[in-house]
């Protein structure tokens, strides 16, 4: 069958709306499309290909698997689940794992046992989550609710309840609405869809203590922030600040789809036998894959690399700035970057993307103001240099009004 991009609205439901380009084949932090042309990635599948395209020793451990055990359910465990568990929990504060296929599953495992918590532990009363304004937790029916973009859970009906909302960054906002009847805060550690957002140190601290004060969880949403992604195995060790609960996906399948909810020994006793469950999660192809992600990610020297490569993006993109004078600001943390768009090119992140995509380099927006990076923690320093070569040439398309 000849493919086209064409043939997408033919066959495809039409909520997204994808490049004009079709790529078939990645490796590395490059990718091709059906023509031939060749691109640098910067997007990373949104901040999930950690370890590039196609890297050898994840290709090596999903054959491994694939020729020994594909699928049980959790009518039975396996080898790789509990390896990846193990490690998990070794490499941080949490001491049991729940595996799920997504973020947004891992995330709405962690509000069902925060609500079960609330409820083992102090009774039916304590129900209301807090999260943040324009945070992002998934696109279940649960966790959209929990985001903190209204536009997103509206028009499906009647919403969860007890779900309230908090300005991020802003300790007196969450103060104001927090009680006793707070089961749990749920919020990422740098917020990513949300315009690449990083927490104070008072503020993170401060939900910390707010929660301790009320005796709620503090869930953190790393499923964008984890893995290595800002130069630490997870935020959380950056920020010094433990949650309850945490939520890992994206970059730990590094393309595979996983994701685990982690949390304490006692706060996991709330999902007893028959609680929840999931019919893929756990799987043995997943798990064997991610467990060779983590193994190379969870290694001090591959996370001060990905802190020098952040000074090779923030020197790059200044540079640029310098020049052309479109960003406000550079910010996030390690390889989750965002340029924040001055007030001449407010509201036109995705003239820069689909610039950047003529220049042949593939990147991300978050949000109408914010052009996100997010490429693989080992991406070359020579696709890094190529790669903002073409987006300054992108940058000077959209300057010079060619976008
Ligand atoms: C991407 C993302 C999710 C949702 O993950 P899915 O795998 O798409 O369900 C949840 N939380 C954060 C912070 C994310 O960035």
């Amino acid at each position: 069958m000849n493919v086209t991009r064409e043939m997408f609205a033919d066959v495809m439901v039409p909520n997204y709306n994808p490049a004009a380009m079709v790529p078939v084949r990645g490796e590395g932090s490059k990718v091709w499309d059906q023509e031939g042309n060749e691109y640098i990635d910067f997007a990373g599948g949104i901040a999930v290909n950690a370890l590039g395209h196609c890297h050898p020793e994840m290709v090596a451990a999903l054959k491994d698997q694939s020729e020994k055990l594909w699928h049980l359910s959790n009518v039975f465990t396996n080898e790789p689940a509990i390896r990846l568990a193990k490690k998990l929990t070794d490499a941080t504060f949490a001491e049991r794992v729940y595996f799920a296929n997504s973020g947004a599953e891992a995330n709405e495992a962690a509000l069902k046992l925060a609500r079960r918590w609330a409820l083992d532990h102090h009774g039916e009363h304590k129900d209301q989550i807090i999260s943040f304004k324009q945070g992002f937790h998934g696109r279940t029916f649960f966790t959209v609710t929990v985001g903190g973009q209204a536009a997103y859970s509206d028009g499906f009906g009647p919403k969860p309840g007890a779900i309230e909302h908090a300005t991020y960054n802003d300790l007196e906002s969450l103060k104001a609405i927090m009680s006793e009847k707070t089961c749990a805060v749920m919020m990422e550690p740098l917020q990513g869809e949300g315009g690449i957002i990083s927490p104070t140190a008072e503020f993170a601290e401060g939900v910390r203590a707010l929660c301790d004060q009320h005796n709620a969880l503090l869930i953190f949403d790393e499923v964008q922030s984890g893995v290595g992604r800002t130069g630490e195995l997870y935020a959380y060790m950056g920020l010094g600040v433990t949650p309850d609960i945490l939520t890992t996906a994206k970059a730990l399948g590094g393309g595979f789809p996983v994701g685990a909810m982690l949390t304490t020994a006692k706060i996991a006793e709330s999902l007893k036998p028959g609680t929840h469950g999931s019919t893929y999660g756990g799987n043995p192809l997943a798990c064997a894959v991610a467990e060779k992600v983590f193994d190379i990610i969870n290694d001090r020297e591959l996370l001060d690399n990905v802190k020098r490569k952040e000074q090779l993006f923030r020197d790059g993109l200044n540079a640029i700035n310098d020049k052309y004078h479109v960003f406000s600001e550079i910010r996030g943390k390690g390889l989750l970057l965002g340029c924040a768009l001055n007030e001449d090119y407010a509201g036109r992140s995705r003239d820069f993307l689909v610039a950047s995509t003529k220049t042949k380099l593939m990147c991300l927006v978050a949000g109408a103001n914010v052009v996100r990076f997010a490429p693989s923690l080992v991406i070359p320093d020579e696709d890094i240099k190529e790669g903002l070569a073409r987006f300054e040439q992108a940058v000077a398309a959209v300057v010079n009004g060619q976008e």
